[in-house]
């Protein structure tokens, strides 16, 4: 019979994939001895079940649950509905991978008219008892029946308004029983029945909603941004619950061993008395810093920091603990390994290092590559910076500059991000319903809410800039405006924020690209030591070229030579070529393109130092080029001695139906291989002019025909290029060498790969058309439906974004398998938007693949995940 159900004493920290993270660490910390209120874990694998059984909890499941409440009983000494000592329980879900305030979580739970009078009474604190009632109800409406918290909210302001309160804390016993039973009042009338009294019938409700939650929507654009599979499940976590509302000796509070922003070593964290969970995230009183808790209680705040200072040195990491002091006892009620700014990342891997708890091999491990995205992103121009007077200031809660136009709901910041706009989205405070819109702004402002709160977390976690708990602004959410700095900001204006200092700004400042330096360079250092793949870069100019050397790459994997055409009046010479009607007209036309051309590969070479440069010849459908305004079409025919009439009949005759799988690529070198041949010449004496200029590189210029399906096309335009091409050199008395091979884009060049390795110098997957080829769907479309397809669980993720490895990846290996033993010296890359991919490139790394090649700025985040992939093949 399969184990569903683990007390805390059974399981431990290596069981996460079985536990959950929250399960696995709760067992670590009871093995270690620490003050844990006892409690089971029911399995990951209990809901995947759930979900197999068509979400019902199966026989099996269900009596395993119940031994165990049992054995809860007995360790707790306390009982579910018991009239001396009832047992209450937090219902708690926990996935392997963390996803904070992603999932739900109940409170209080055990609780009826009966039990809260015994609780009211024994304890002589009334008010704790009703507060629990009145939370709980709240709790389970919203999570286990979907009842909407803003009914209850409501409730909660007109009783404060009522008795001319501000805060929760102030009302009495007296209100907040009154306000349990207007809430079971609310929830008869939402839902038609009465609230449940029965604990274990409220207990299997409550993990029945956690197993739902997984599914909830949020969850799963989360695991959808943090490559989390659906398959893994959540666990659910049954606990004795620890009071902190009891009085002014309870309190609930968060801490981080090391600051989360800056990685700096020391204890960070808030806490309220007098509260329960999740009341300091919620932002809805204003906590005390940690510290403060020193000369609150003084024996239980040295307790938590040996208790964190033992935590930090047993995971040998940073931890985000959960703790609650019932009536002086501390509890604690979570850790685990803390979310960070990419900066704190790499500060505190350094530092861990420095401090001898960790190798270098393992600090390289621990940083997430994503995580790195936000250091590459710009930062304010510091001159800019300087002039500019912050008309606010607040909690700079995850770094990172940002500007852009005020939105007020997370909706706006969705769909003016969709139309191409920045967005700093503006709220009171954030729930985990914002997530869409908060991942669509630039940044985000909250007017409630600390480090710890909703927005800071979450922000933190998308590396998007935030600033947060600016009580200075006097917010209008429902008109969309706010005041702050004696000056009303509508809709629409013009903010910029510090996401480190916390400043907020009147208008837009200019920003600035990031630089690798400090932390960052070591951990690049460590990381290049431990890679055993190449890292390229994809750029067309040598601006981008020279900032991706800048940022580690070894190589051009990819230039489109097509985006060159762009500058200038270039494009005028480029109409003419197409719009030629004769090889004469065409070639009259590319003679003026050639040295340009030239031109841009010798700036090209120039940039990468004699490093490899791989150019692809022309490959988009020529139609994309055509003039489509008037005065532009007046002056091609001008300019080609037509008429306005033949151009328009030239421009027609280039429409395609299907322009993605029309005249492009390799097709347009075989329709005019006058074409190709402008470009091999350019490639050349590029290469040989460099050369000459730099006797100690070695200028290897690689040619790459793109959308190649069939050896034939690609011997044929081999044919072209290298006829060109040693003409070239031989004119020049050079002894350059070349290399031609071919883009892998096309399925049929994946299982014709053994013929094509014949010719070809070098295979490079061009996965973003090898996706769209594979799947049948266009890459420019595939946005309108992907949305369905994530809510059918059809697909987790966007096969561009993230490498399909079961289907692409099949393709990609078999051209591996056939291609290298038909060409020993055949070197394989990859070019597609997915070479910046972290899970695709440890894919790649398991392919053997000698190169992956990414967009300048994911350069170090490759460099990065190559590390990480070599690091876990050689440990496998
Ligand atoms: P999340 O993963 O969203 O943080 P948690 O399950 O950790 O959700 O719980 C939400 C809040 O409830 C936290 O502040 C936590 O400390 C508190 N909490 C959970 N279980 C208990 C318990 N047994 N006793 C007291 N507080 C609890
Ligand atoms: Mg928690
Ligand atoms: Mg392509």
């Amino acid at each position: 019979m399969a184990k569903w159900v683990y007390m805390f004493t059974e399981g431990n920290a290596t069981m996460r994939n079985l536990l959950g993270g929250k399960g696995a660490n709760l067992a670590e910390m009871t093995n270690l001895g620490l003050p844990v209120p006892q409690g089971f874990t029911i399995t990951t694998e209990a809901c995947t079940q759930y979900y197999e059984d068509g979400k019902k909890i199966n026989d099996e499941i269900m009596a395993q649950i119940m031994e165990s409440i049992t054995k809860m009983e007995e360790i707790t000494g306390k009982k579910f509905g018991d009239k001396e000592n009832p047992l209450l329980v937090s219902v708690r879900s926990g996935a392997r991978a963390s996803m904070p305030g992603m999932m739900d979580t109940i409170l209080n739970l055990g609780l009826n008219e009966e039990v809260v009078e015994v609780l009211a009474n024994k304890s002589g604190n009334p008010r704790w008892a009703w507060d629990c009632y009145r939370r709980f109800i709240q709790m389970y409406s919203d999570v286990v029946m979907e009842v909407g918290k803003k009914y209850f909210e409501e409730l909660i302001d007109k009783m404060k308004e009522e008795k001319g309160v501000t805060e929760d804390v102030d009302l009495t016993a007296e209100d907040l029983k009154d306000l349990a039973g207007q809430f079971k009042a609310e929830y008869k009338e939402k839902i038609g029945q009465d609230f449940p009294t029965d604990p274990k019938e409220q207990l299997m409700g409550a993990i029945k909603a956690v197993f739902r939650s997984w599914d909830n929507p949020r969850a799963n654009v989360y695991r959808r941004d943090n490559d989390i599979p659906y398959s893994w499940g959540t666990a659910v976590n049954v606990q004795m619950m620890a009071f902190g509302n009891m009085g002014d000796t309870s309190g609930t509070g968060v801490a981080f061993t090391r600051d989360p922003a800056t990685g700096e070593k020391k204890l960070m964290g808030e806490f309220l008395m007098n509260a329960q969970g999740e009341d300091v995230v919620a932002g809805v009183r204003t906590p005390q810093k940690i510290s403060q808790l020193h000369e609150v209680m003084p024996e239980v705040y040295d307790q938590f920091v040996a208790i964190c200072d033992k935590l930090e040195d047993h995971y040998r990491d940073m931890q985000d603990m959960e703790f609650t002091i019932e009536d002086k006892k501390l509890y604690m009620l979570q850790t685990r390994n803390g979310k960070r700014t990419a900066q704190a990342a790499l500060q505190i891997a350094c530092d861990l290092v420095d401090e001898g708890m960790i190798t270098e091999e393992k600090a390289v491990a621990m940083i997430d590559p994503r995580n790195l995205d936000t250091l590459l992103h710009p930062q304010f121009d510091a001159a800019a910076l300087k002039a500019a007077t912050p008309i606010g200031k607040a909690l700079g809660a995850s770094p990172g500059a940002a500007c852009g136009k005020a939105v007020f709901t997370a909706d706006d910041a969705k769909n003016w991000a969709a139309r191409g706009e920045k967005v700093i989205l503006v709220r009171l405070e954030t729930s985990p319903e914002d997530i869409e819109g908060m991942k669509a702004a630039q940044g985000i402002l909250t007017v409630r809410g600390g480090m710890t709160s909703h927005a800071a977390v979450v922000a933190r976690g998308m590396g998007t800039c935030c600033v947060s708990g600016c009580g200075d602004i006097v917010m209008d959410e429902a008109n969309k405006k706010f005041t702050l700095g004696g000056k009303e900001f509508h809709e629409g204006d013009a903010i910029s924020l510090d996401g480190s200092t916390g400043n907020i700004y009147d208008g837009l400042i200019p920003t600035v690209d990031a630089t690798i330096a400090g932390t960052f360079g070591r951990i690049m250092g460590w990381a290049d030591k431990y890679r055993t793949m190449k890292v390229r870069t994809n750029a067309d100019t040598p601006g981008d070229a020279k900032k991706a050397r800048e940022l580690g790459a070894e190589g051009i994997g990819l230039c489109r030579t097509e985006h060159m055409f762009f500058e200038g009046n270039r494009i005028d010479a480029f109409r003419e070529m197409i719009c030629s009607e004769t090889v004469e007209e065409r070639e009259a036309a590319l003679e003026k393109i050639l040295p340009e051309q030239q031109g841009d590969f010798e700036k090209l070479y120039e940039a990468l130092e004699g490093n490899p440069v791989t150019i692809r010849f022309l490959d988009p459908p020529l139609h994309e080029f055509v003039p489509t305004d008037e005065d532009d079409i007046k002056k091609l025919a001008d300019a080609q001695g037509k008429t306005v009439e033949q151009i328009k009949t030239i421009i027609d005759s280039l429409h395609e139906f299907n322009p993605m799988m029309g005249h492009r690529g390799c097709r347009l070198a075989v329709t005019y291989p006058e074409i190709a041949k402008m470009q091999t010449r350019a490639v050349i004496r590029a290469a040989i002019n460099v050369q000459k200029a730099h006797a100690d590189w070695n200028v290897c210029p690689e040619i790459m025909i793109p959308l190649i399906g069939d050896i034939k096309e690609f011997k044929y335009v081999k044919k072209i290029v290298v006829e060109t091409a040693d003409a070239e050199i031989a004119a020049a008395g050079s002894s350059i060498k070349y290399e031609v091979g071919t883009m892998i884009e096309i399925p049929r060049a994946c299982l014709t790969a053994d013929e094509i390795a014949k010719e070809a110098d070098f295979f490079c997957f061009g996965t973003n058309d090898l996706t769209q080829m594979t799947f049948g769907f266009s890459r420019d479309d595939a946005g309108k439906f992907l949305d369905a397809y994530y809510d059918a669980k059809i697909f987790e993720n966007d096969p561009f974004a993230k490498l399909d490895q079961t289907g692409v990846g099949q393709l990609m290996e078999m051209a591996i398998t056939k291609g290298k033993p038909a060409n020993a010296n055949l070197h394989v890359g990859i070019c597609g938007e997915h070479g910046g991919d972290p899970s695709s490139v440890e894919f790649c790394n398991k392919l053997g693949l000698n190169y992956v090649s990414c967009s300048p700025f994911r350069v170090p985040i490759a460099r990065l995940a190559a590390a990480q992939a070599a690091i876990t093949a050689k440990n496998a």
